[in-house]
């Protein structure tokens, strides 16, 4: 198959190279001449695990090219994919349609022969009638399907959740597109992925249901680990003892510092938004994104009341800046939330993160950013473990102990054990435990 990828970004770049490996032949377009450039020299612009040695393999190969010419990267393709950013829109919360809308346009007016156009960007409900409006509008002889494909991989662990994904969900009524998409993931079958066909607007709901509901989980679980430090419980043992009973699986289940990320806040917020236009609204949501708003702040809280009550003039350290390991991506980390409101109360900051540091620059200023863990916590008044890098998991506490001007560990994902906290001699705080 003739494939292009419109979007050479987290979900783009990924899933390209991805059907490239596929077999399938693979156009990825970006309009960022930078990115463009970058990938064709086969360095990435981004961090995700594997994507390098799939990406250049694939280029290697001929399976794989990039373009900024988006005309000459759709007039041959038999299905053109959308996987532009949909952001929050500035002021209300709404997708920001603007690159999906922009994309379409071109892409019909670059369009020759029967195409399927795929979006696979995250989008309301809805949006799909509008592409197809807004095709017709650019170019009203061109012939094509409007197809939607929401795509679901974590970043972090993107190549293996596109090639072995719980569900390909595929939005159309129409049997040609159907045909070709069916083509397109055929390799699939293979892991037994299901294939799940349904009508457009129920796809794209699908996705926003999907994210609203991991996060309400993970939200869940986070009021329970609060309420289990006011009553003397453990949440990992009620997410394990909870977690084990097969309606709720153990997935999601882990308490820390609020979810944050590309995804779930925007889409939470977009989903908000829809369900409230159409007068019914999703009290539940709009709960969880609140609850998980003020969480935020509430982590910042909890870090000054490991501090004695005040963090004016102290060092605090933050180990880990992405809102998940294995990934750059700093988009809604809520780490930018606890440092921002760190420094609102005082604090100078000095923070590591093993591939976030660039990314975070853009967002975090006035912090100090150490080149190593140990370099990071040294001097420092308290330590906060913000993100589970494995590099994390087995710090030598000792000598971390030794090199902070005081031994406090506020540990938001719960990655170390109190006792042997306690017994290291360091003043341990963690989530819900
Ligand atoms: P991203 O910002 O990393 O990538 C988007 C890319 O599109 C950018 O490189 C940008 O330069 C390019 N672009 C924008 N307009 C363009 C145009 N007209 N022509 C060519 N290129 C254009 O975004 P992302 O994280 O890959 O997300 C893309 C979509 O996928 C979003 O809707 C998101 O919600 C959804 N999604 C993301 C993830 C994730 O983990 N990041 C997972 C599932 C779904």
């Amino acid at each position: 198959m003739r494939i292009t990828m419109i979007g050479a970004g987290y979900v783009g770049l990924v899933s390209g190279a991805c059907f490239a490996d596929f077999g399938h032949d693979v156009v990825c377009v970006d309009n960022d001449p930078s990115k463009i450039e970058r990938l064709r020299a086969g360095v990435m612009p981004i961090f995700e695990p594997g994507l390098a040695e799939l990406v250049t393999g694939n280029a290697r190969a001929g399976r794989l090219t990039f373009t900024t010419d988006l005309a000459a990267g759709v007039a041959n393709a038999e299905a053109v994919f959308i996987a532009v950013g949909t952001p929050s829109r500035r002021g209300d919360g709404h997708a920001d349609l603007s690159y999906v809308f922009a994309a379409a346009k071109e892409i019909a007016r670059a369009c020759t022969g029967d195409t399927v156009i795929v979006t696979k960007s995250t989008v309301p409900v809805g949006t799909g009638d509008e592409v197809e409006r807004v095709l017709h509008e650019a170019n009203p002889d061109a012939r094509f399907a409007v197809v939607s494909n929401p795509e679901f991989l974590r970043e972090g662990a993107a190549i293996r959740d596109f090639k072995f994904p719980d569900r390909v969900v595929v939005g159309t009524e129409d049997a040609a597109a159907r045909a070709v998409m069916t083509e397109i993931y055929r390799p699939l079958f293979i892991n037994s992925s299901p294939l799940l066909f349904t009508a457009r607007r129920t796809a794209e709901l699908i996705k926003y249901a999907a994210n609203a509901f991991l996060a309400t989980k993970i939200t869940f679980i986070n009021e329970i680990a609060d309420l289990c430090e006011a009553v003397g419980a453990n949440v990992q043992d009620v997410a394990r003892g909870i977690g084990l009973d097969n309606r709720i699986g153990s997935k999601f289940l882990h308490a820390g510092p609020g979810y944050g990320g590309s995804c779930f806040p925007k889409d939470t917020l977009a989903l908000i938004k829809t369900a409230q236009d159409f007068g019914t609204p999703v009290r539940i949501v709009e709960t969880v994104a609140a609850v998980n708003d003020q969480r935020k702040r509430a982590m910042a809280r909890k870090v000054v009341a490991a501090c004695d009550g005040s963090v004016r003039g102290k060092t605090i350290a933050i180990l880990g800046l992405t809102f998940k390991p294995n990934t750059d991506d700093m988009r809604d980390s809520p780490a930018i939330a606890v440092v921002q409101a760190l420094q609102d109360a005082g604090a100078k900051i000095r923070a590591f993160d093993p591939e976030g540091v660039e990314q975070a620059k853009l967002v975090l200023t006035e912090v100090d950013y150490a080149t190593d863990p140990y370099d990071c916590v040294a001097g420092a008044d308290a330590t906060v473990l913000m993100t589970e890098w494995d590099a994390f998991r087995g710090l030598d506490i000792d000598r971390l102990g030794k090199a902070m001007a005081h031994p406090v560990l506020i540990d938001l994902r719960n990655v170390y054990r109190p006792d042997e906290m306690a017994r290291r001699g360091i003043a341990y705080t963690s989530v819900g435990r």
